[in-house]
């Protein structure tokens, strides 16, 4: 090769591209094979990336630059060749070089498997997080579990959810630099004993542990425009050899073997429940995994520069993504007491001036709490460690207030009980100089309820950013078409500064962009019946009304409200008492967790209602409804561009801020919503005309729950279109085959269960969506409001919501 191989030259580009296909996968050039061509493109532009992170370092070096640590158990990142495309300016000079081999550039991004590192909207949002930290030269990094098995692949057997194993690694991933010779060494297991040191101190050692070996695998993360490239690190667990050795001398061969087998398994699968805590030692030992591997590497980088740790909380910051690796507090506090000799007291400060911590959930069934039992077993000397801070804080809060002996109950990172267990939300606010929810609505229920206690210890902690997505991504490149235009009329300067999109309101009212809005709209919807029809087998009609709820199946999300409403359509329609004047397709997809029972029968519901539906002819060619098996980023990225409609309806108070909402919003969907989360910040940046809210609000539901006044049962008999499509589960109206199928939907409700406030809702629900046929059918004025949608989306880019990390919390700069 020359010797500028690397340059963005079409001549270095192909040479590249063919170097790798004889040399890294040994085939002849020309090859015809759409896998090999994916490989030897990712690998040319890997090399790209991996000398752009050796410069990125040198200037992060010259400028002494404080840097971010982003800790997550999840990233759900994805596809990533054409993302690097777009970033490194190298897409169409690619799609040239591959079309002159008489190769299909979008063909090879098909060979792409997902790196499905996540389950949902946390693990997006981190991705979308380190896309845009290099975007903006900011030193940040993020640190993660290497899985080997990502979340589940979904097929759907006769309405049912199969999981599969995700084994996205079986044919490699060309992105990952796997690094043993930076290998650490994890201790686990074991015991305590107490010993005192020369001076009489008490001193106590952690003796008898195992250990883990954390291998790293380093991820580029190239910023758009290619001058920043951060890396994301994800561990792998193996076994020690030097431990195994140790079994293996005393002749046990087998069991050393075992042993090896055994540390391997802890970064086998990621756990798949979004927004549910798991409760099982596999998953502490790898909540633990995480934080002791990132903790070391980002101290041992830290002394590379330092001879002490004066300055490590000025040349560090580490976010925690939920209380999932809430254990660097204690971690970080072993570190630098135990290992680096400092006081209790210049650790803790250093701790707290270092951490902080974000809130994702206010579900109760989602807040972490582990048994003191299974830590004094896993990490014995992490849990004296938390005790130790647990009692200094007690004497703090007691200390202000004296006798309120209830305070102190609540306060503590200790749940009293038969079963006591560590608090991890309380760990990490203790441990924590800032704490933040993940938009206005979410941090206010935050101070207010759930975290009142430490709001009126510590408001200056509070703070609230709200969440937001990388347009990169979701605009530039998953709807190509929609950039082009946009960047026809206003330039490209929104690529990295979304709130630009406010240039194009004039264009609002002009026919002619109308036109190509709509026109750009139509071809989206084609390509995404295509794939309905192949992956769903249901075919549908592009100029139909694209309804679309796509998001984890979950009770709170409501996937059930948006059945029961379509169930309510279809019986208005074919009882003669509605005439339809727009053609609709549902459109629904989504991932049940395994052993959630009630959110697999909400998909076998939506599959049946589908069936009825689908194949009753009077229906044909007005309504459909389709379940699209895995939904998955790469799917999103096909769905969200062809949709009309945006169903963002979870129970007001529950959805901490959604992200779903602000793709579909930038790619000018009208959002159907509760005031929940960040819809209520759509509602104020599109303007009450532009976006459709109903619902009780969050308050209300509050009060509701407080006073116990919510009778399901009331209004099922003082509503009849409550009534009527209630009736339908006791009468098996979609489940003939199977009678007593979704009796239990029926029962729930005569027995005064309804979480979730379904029935409160669904009137509202249905006038809204009469309103929203009623406004679809004048074109130029539903396409102004889509349009208004995208001009008004600029602050749910995730460029803004790193800059308020940035400013706020974290206090670092861009190192231009
Ligand atoms: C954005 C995204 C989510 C989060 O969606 P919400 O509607 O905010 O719950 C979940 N899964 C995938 C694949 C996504 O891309």
């Amino acid at each position: 090769m020359t010797r500028n191989y690397l340059d963005n030259s079409r001549a270095a580009l192909k040479e590249s591209m063919d170097y790798h296909l004889r040399c890294s996968l040994c085939r002849e050039t020309p090859s015809k094979d759409y896998r090999d061509h994916f490989l030897a493109t990712a690998f040319s532009l890997r090399d790209r990336m991996t000398e752009k992170i050796l410069q990125t370092e040198r200037r992060y070096q010259e400028a002494g630059a404080k840097r971010v640590y982003y800790l997550s158990m999840e990233f759900l990142i994805g596809r990533l060749l054409g993302d690097s495309l777009y970033n490194l300016g190298l897409f169409d000079l690619c799609r040239d070089v591959l079309s002159e081999a008489g190769i299909d550039i979008d063909e090879v991004r098909e060979q792409e498997n997902d790196a499905g590192l996540g389950n949902g909207g946390l693990g997006r949002l981190a991705a979308c997080f380190l896309d845009s930290m290099a975007t903006l030269d900011i030193p940040g990094f993020g640190y993660g579990i290497h899985y080997e098995y990502g979340l589940f692949k979904q097929e759907v057997d006769n309405g049912y959810q199969k999981e599969k194993p995700d084994n996205w690694l079986a044919e490699f991933s060309p992105w990952e630099i796997k690094r043993p010779d930076e290998k650490c060494i994890v201790p686990i297991y074991g015991r305590i004993e107490h010993f005192q040191d020369r001076a009489g101190e008490y001193n106590p050692m952690w003796l008898d542990w195992k250990v883990i070996m954390g291998i790293p695998f380093d991820i580029p993360v190239v910023g758009y425009g290619g001058k920043t490239v951060n890396w994301l690190r994800l561990y792998g667990a193996g076994s020690s050899t030097d431990f195994d050795i140790q079994i293996f001398n005393e002749g046990d061969y087998f069991r050393a073997v075992e042993q090896k087998v055994s540390s391997e398994t802890i970064t086998k699968m990621l756990y798949p429940r979004d927004t549910l805590k798991s409760g099982k030692e596999l998953r502490l030992v790898q909540e633990y995994f995480l934080v002791a591997c990132s903790l070391r590497d980002i101290v041992r980088r830290y002394l590379k520069d330092h001879g002490d740790f004066d300055r490590f909380s000025d040349s560090v910051a580490i976010q925690m993504n939920d209380t999932h690796p809430s254990l660097a507090v204690a971690e970080l506090m072993r570190l630098l007491v135990d290992e680096y000799a400092l006081p209790w007291d210049s650790a803790w400060e250093i701790t707290q001036r270092t951490m902080a911590y974000t809130n994702h959930t206010i579900l109760s069934e989602a807040l972490e709490k582990w048994p003191v039992s299974l830590l004094e077993r896993v990490i014995p000397r992490h849990l004296q460690i938390i005790y130790e801070i647990n009692s200094r804080f007690l004497a703090t809060v007691a200390s202000l207030h004296p006798s309120d002996i209830d305070l102190i109950r609540r306060m503590s990172l200790i749940e009293e009980g038969e079963n006591k267990q560590v608090r991890m939300a309380h760990l990490a606010m203790v441990g924590s100089h800032s704490i933040n929810g993940v938009s206005a609505l979410h941090t206010e229920i935050l101070m207010k309820n759930n975290f009142s206690d430490f709001h009126a210890l510590w408001p200056e902690r509070f703070v609230s950013i709200t969440n937001g997505i990388t347009q990169r991504r979701w605009l530039l490149k998953s709807n190509p078409q929609l950039a082009g235009l946009i960047s026809e009329k206003i330039g490209d300067s929104w690529i990295t500064d979304l709130a630009q999109l406010k240039r194009l309101e004039s264009c609002a009212d002009d026919p002619d962009f109308q036109d190509r809005f709509r026109g750009i709209k139509r071809a989206n919807k084609e390509a995404l019946s295509r794939i309905i029809s192949r992956t769903a087998w249901v075919s549908v009609n592009p100029d139909s009304l694209f309804d679309v709820h796509v998001k984890r199946i979950h009770e709170y999300k409501r996937q059930l409200l948006k059945i029961m409403h379509i169930i309510y359509e279809y019986l208005q329609i074919v009882r003669g008492e509605k005439t339809p004047t727009v053609a609709k397709t549902y459109i629904f997809g989504g991932k049940a967790a395994p052993g959630y029972w009630v959110a697999k029968q909400i998909i076998k519901l939506i599959h049946n209602v589908g069936q009825v539906i689908n194949s009753d002819k009077r229906l044909q060619d007005i309504m459909k409804v389709v379940f699209l098996p895995d939904y998955r980023v790469s799917l999103a990225e096909k769905i969200i561009p062809a949709a009309d409609l945006s169903e963002q309806i979870s129970m007001a108070g529950t959805e901490a801020s959604g992200t779903g909402n602000m793709k579909f919003m930038l790619n000018g969907a009208l959002t159907v919503g509760t005031l929940d989360g960040a819809n209520v910040e759509m509602l104020q940046e599109s303007g009450e005309d532009n976006i459709f809210i109903f619902g009780l609000k969050a308050g209300e539901i509050e009060e509701m729950q407080r006073a116990n006044t919510y009778r399901p049962t009331e209004y099922y008999r003082s509503y009849p279109e409550i009534r009527i499509v209630v009736d339908t589960f006791r009468d098996n109206v979609f489940c003939p085959s199977e009678p007593g199928l979704f009796q239990w939907i029926y029962s729930r409700f005569m027995h005064e269960e309804d979480t979730y406030f379904h029935l409160p809702d669904l009137l509202e629900y249905i006038r809204i969506q009469e309103k929203i046929e009623e406004e679809y059918r004048d074109t130029a004025s539903w396409t102004k409001k889509a349009i208004f949608n995208v001009t008004r989306s600029g602050k749910f880019s995730s460029d803004r919501a790193i800059s308020e990390y940035a400013g706020l919390i974290w206090k670092v700069e861009a190192v231009k």
